[in-house]
Order: C-alpha cells, then structure tokens, then sequence
C-alpha cells in the first residue's frame, strides 16, 4: 500500500526516548532516590530525612509533578509553578506525621516542549542535576543549591577548591522544607541526537565529567547507558544511592 498525501493520523513524533536506572549504592541500606521516565517529562528527586522520610518525601515530589504538569504547557515559569504543588504535597505530609517531621527532596525536571524550535525546560531545587549532552559535549544546565556553588558564585573558591570543602555539599535550598520555594528553571533548545541526564549526587559525586561523556557517547542505547554511568559510580565506591535517567530526543521532522 502506498502511502498518499494528508494521510497523517498518528500524532507528532516528538518525545524523549528514555533508559534510567536506580541502585541503593555499596554503602547505604535503603535508596531514597525517585524518578520517573515519561516520554515528555522526566523526574530525579533525592530524598533526605531520617528513618526512611527521605523515600516517602521523594516519592511524593515524583508523584505529584506528574500529575501537576498539565499537556501543552508552552510557558517556563509555569513549569516552575507547577512543582510549587510537589513542595506543597511534601511539606503537608511532613506536617500530618511526627515521624516525617523535616523531610525534604531535591528534584530536577526535564520537560520536552514540541513547537517551531523545539526546547526542553529544566527545572531544578537541590543537588540532583540535568545536563545536555550534544556533539560530545556534556553541558550542565541545572545550578546546584550547595554551599559549594554559593562560595564559587561570590568568588569565594575556584569550583575545585569547592569540591574538597568539607560544608561544600550542604544544600542551601529543598523541596518540600518550607510551605513555599523557589524553583529555577532553564530553557534549553533541543534537536535530535542530543541526550538529557538527569542525576542525583550519587553519580556527580563518584564520577567525573569525562568519564559521564565518554558513557553517554559510547552507549547510544538510553537504558543500558543509564545502567552503565550507575556501574560507573559504584566502581567508584557507590557511597550514595545513585539514579540515572537518560532521554533521547527525537523531533519530528516538519510536515510540508
Ligand atoms: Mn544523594
């Protein structure tokens, strides 16, 4: 059967195409890390709190972004907005149950947004981190919210002297600790080929840049490379739970 002119009922083909892997780490007893895969959003959240409030907090951001991020959203500082209702759900849990009493979670957010130039919105509170990947290039686009990013922004320390700092991974900012935060968010242009990481610290902690590049260069299968990069942190030491979500774009190409 021949294919004819105006025969075009499947939807646009622009999505993410998405590999992740999770993994408790060599050290710690339980994984407190959430994310979730969706062909246009996708989530890491890194949960902190005692006795376990760390995965009920990083469950609940999770949850909630999904459902809070309407389709067709075409604004950035909606998209923030939007995860304002994951803070809010955290902290009324934390608020509900003693034993919950201070948990939070960082989350960053990665959401493809199909249009005339298509662009990916990233959104990040805490440590977790979204980067882009085009040409062998591995670019960070979410900033962490670290004592150590605080002291390189005022000049403080060089971003080496910053890694060794022993308050350097203190978080300055977290979801779900106070009724209300501020959620930052990036716009970033995409076209086929590049690839989204999103990360929590467990990755960032135990494996340098270059070797992140070199996984997501030579695995172009999204899953078995979110696999790899968290073989490479517990290679490294695994002294933290570790979570990889790698998404592919693909953008349809322009009918005419
Ligand atoms: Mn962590």
């Amino acid at each position: 059967m021949t294919q004819s002119q105006g025969d075009q009922t499947t939807a646009p083909g622009t999505a993410l195409v998405v590999g992740s892997c999770t993994d408790k780490g060599r050290v710690r007893n339980a994984n407190e890390d959430s994310h979730s895969t969706g062909d246009r959003l996708v989530i890491v959240a890194d949960g902190l709190g005692g006795h376990n409030a760390g995965d009920v907090a990083s469950r609940i951001a999770v949850k909630t972004a999904i459902g809070a991020v309407p389709p067709g959203l075409e604004d950035p500082a909606a998209f923030g907005r939007h995860l304002q209702e994951a803070n809010r759900a955290v902290w009324e849990a934390a608020a509900a149950d003693p034993s919950l009493t201070g948990m939070g979670t960082t989350i960053t957010a990665a959401l493809l947004v199909p249009g005339t130039e298509t662009k990916v919105f990233v959104a990040n509170v805490g440590d977790s981190r979204t980067y882009i990947y085009r040409d062998g290039d591995l670019i960070q686009v979410s900033v962490d919210h670290t004592v150590a990013q605080e002291m390189v922004d005022n000049g403080e320390l060089t971003a080496e002297e910053a890694r060794e700092h022993p308050r350097g991974h203190m978080m300055t900012r977290a979801l779900g600790v106070e009724p209300h935060v501020k959620v930052d968010v990036f716009v970033v242009p995409v076209r086929t080929g590049d690839r989204v990481l999103l990360c929590s610290d467990g990755l960032t902690n135990e494996v340098n840049d270059e070797d992140i590049a070199e996984a997501l260069w030579r695995h172009r299968d999204p899953q078995e490379c979110a696999r790899r990069l968290v073989a490479l942190a517990n290679d490294n030491g695994g002294h933290d739970n570790i979570t990889a979500v790698v998404a592919d774009v693909r953008v349809a190409a322009a009918r005419d």
